[in-house]
């Protein structure tokens, strides 16, 4: 991309599950840390105890949007890394033995995780979906009971999934592993203030969290980490022994102060953003089969992530829709370039597209700011983009 393609801005962006835009009030209370914030968290002196004031008070806002305590939450760099701390750190010593457990439609971070994680001699194991993509309860209960071993075992679920919307029962999941005396890891990188997550009721054991899915700044996580198992977590980055000795590193002041600002701003805004982002969403279905376009919805009708669609339109390249729609929104596709070849992504195939209609999907992640107008006049673009296209044979 040349500069000049840079600064012709789209008309609308529509890629919120890839990331979001600050909110106004994360920017303002970022600002002066940013600025004059410099002193290191975990230095005695009043500069940096004053910054690690701050710091707290944003590990409590993050722990209040979960139902967890403070002292449970351990910042990270993002979901990635919290994903492969929950995983890699749950196995203390090596040799590695024992069991994981999670589906073909979880985020890269994880199952590239547990690809390695079964290099190196834990058993992964691959839970079955439901045809409406769901970890199937029964299927996680006999799995479970069949491997009866000594050895620690882990299952691993995203909440809600980035490409196509569905939810998980969380709830239900983690109550047939702890039954069956395993532990339960959620990513919840793109459920974290969008939908309800108490991982003190749920009894979930970690929970990894994003800031930049939230309206908070890129570049700072967390993971959620329940205190009995704490003890047991071993560290993948090791060295000053900061967030109780799991995570060395200086925490960011600023980036913290944003992601808490933003817990707490989705703490207050959770249901009527819910509200909203369904007004937005069911203004596009329904002009979209106003303009008669054929498609077919991937992404759950009810009880989805707010705000996602994935969209199946059969006979359009999802690559060139992406193109010609570029001047009036960001939108996403269901491929993604891999050693420079455009590969479906692993998550469609995984719920039983073949190649070809996987290349033909569209997501679209509407947010905050987005307006049921903006998605009635971004349908019908896409309409007259798919009539264009369609004209040109
Ligand atoms: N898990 C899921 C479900 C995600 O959607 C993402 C981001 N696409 C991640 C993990 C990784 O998050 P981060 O960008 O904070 O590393």
């Amino acid at each position: 991309m040349t500069h000049q393609d840079a600064a012709v801005e789209p008309a609308l962006y529509l890629d919120h599950p890839a990331s979001t835009r600050p909110d106004e009030e994360v920017i303002e209370a970022m600002l002066p840390w940013l600025r004059d914030g410099h002193a290191n968290p975990h230095a005695e002196n009043r500069h940096g105890q004053r910054a690690a004031a701050a710091v707290e008070a944003a590990r409590a806002e993050i722990a209040a949007l979960i139902g967890a305590d403070s002292s449970e939450i351990v910042f990270t760099s993002g979901a990635t890394e919290a994903n492969n701390l929950a995983l890699r750190g749950f196995w203390p010593a090596k040799p590695l033995n024992g069991r994981l457990g999670l589906s073909a439609i979880e985020h890269k971070s994880l199952l590239e995780t547990a690809r390695d994680l079964a290099d190196h001699g834990v058993s992964v194991h691959i839970l079955a979906l439901d045809a409406q993509g769901r970890i199937d309860p029964d299927a996680v209960r006999a799995w479970a009971e069949a491997n009866d071993t000594a050895a620690p075992w882990l299952v691993s679920c995203g909440h809600a999934n980035n490409e196509v919307g569905i939810v998980q029962d969380i709830a239900e999941l983690a109550d047939v592993v702890h039954s069956a005396g395993g532990r339960f890891h959620v990513d919840a990188a793109q459920s974290m203030g969008k939908l309800p997550l108490d991982v003190g009721s749920w009894g979930i054991d970690l929970a990894s969290l994003s800031s930049h899915k939230i309206y908070g700044p890129a570049g700072i996580g967390a993971l959620f980490v329940a205190a009995d198992l704490r003890p047991a977590m071993r560290p993948q980055l090791t060295g000053g022994g900061q967030e109780g000795g799991l995570r060395s590193g200086t925490v960011p002041v600023f980036l913290a102060v944003g992601f808490g600002r933003a817990a707490a701003i989705a703490a207050r805004r959770l249901a009527e953003d819910e509200h909203h982002l369904q007004q937005v969403v069911s203004a596009f279905l329904v002009q979209l089969a106003g303009e008669g376009v054929q498609h077919c919805l991937l992404s759950p009708k009810n009880g989805g992530l707010p705000g996602l669609i994935s969209l199946h339109l059969p006979g359009f390249e999802a690559a060139d829709l992406l193109d010609r729609l570029g001047p009036f929104a960001s939108v996403s596709t269901g491929s993604a370039c891999s050693a420079g070849e455009l590969r479906a992504s692993h998550v469609l195939r995984a719920l039983g597209l073949n190649e070809t209609d996987a290349g033909q999907v569209l997501r679209l992640g509407f947010g905050r700011g987005n307006s049921p107008a903006q998605a009635r006049q971004f349908a019908h673009q896409l309409a007259e983009t798919m009539g264009r296209m369609r004209s040109q044979g």
